[in-house]
């Protein structure tokens, strides 16, 4: 049986995973509406792995016995000033999840909640891979800034990008 106090943080968890689906979403359309359809793809992609994310604690909590109490989800924004500001939007919402998912360890850890410490370590990877790819966007779209055969170029790459 889980407890309550992790009970209600992993709670907390889910909603900010389903925040970070609908803010990616409503990126992807942004993107889409700007006629840059790779983005999109980029963006419609990471919406789905953050559903799956929600689910992986969703599930979690289930096996234990806990009870899901799914939260409103909060409205994303719907427009960016540019490609290069909604890019580094993604790098600082996934800096700001990094720690939303230490401090979930740090409450596993004073619970001696071992088994959300073990399901929590996937997650704790899985942060580090997602900056590093929302960095390495950002970087190229630095280097690349103002010049938009280079922008369509970034577009087609992320175009191809398939789920995992
Ligand atoms: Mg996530």
């Amino acid at each position: 049986m889980i407890s309550k106090v992790m009970q209600a943080a992993i709670n907390e968890q889910i909603n900010k995973e389903m925040f970070s689906s609908y803010l990616y979403l409503s990126m992807a359309a942004y993107f889409e509406a700007e006629n840059l359809p790779g983005f999109g793809n980029w963006l419609r992609i990471q919406a789905e792995e953050e559903n799956e994310h929600a689910m992986k604690f969703y599930n979690h909590l289930l096996e234990r016995g806990g009870k899901v109490e799914l939260k409103a989800i909060a409205a994303p924004k719907t427009s960016w000033g540019s490609a290069m500001e909604a890019v580094s939007e993604v790098l600082t919402h996934e800096q700001h999840v990094t720690k939303s998912i230490h401090d979930l360890y740090e409450v596993a850890l004073k619970e001696k909640d071992y088994a959300a410490q073990v399901m929590l370590h996937w997650f704790i990877g899985e942060q580090v891979e997602e900056e590093a790819n929302a960095s390495a966007i950002l970087d190229n779209m630095k280097r690349i800034e103002a010049h938009d055969t280079a922008i369509l170029m970034l577009d087609h790459r992320l175009g191809k990008r398939k789920e995992d």
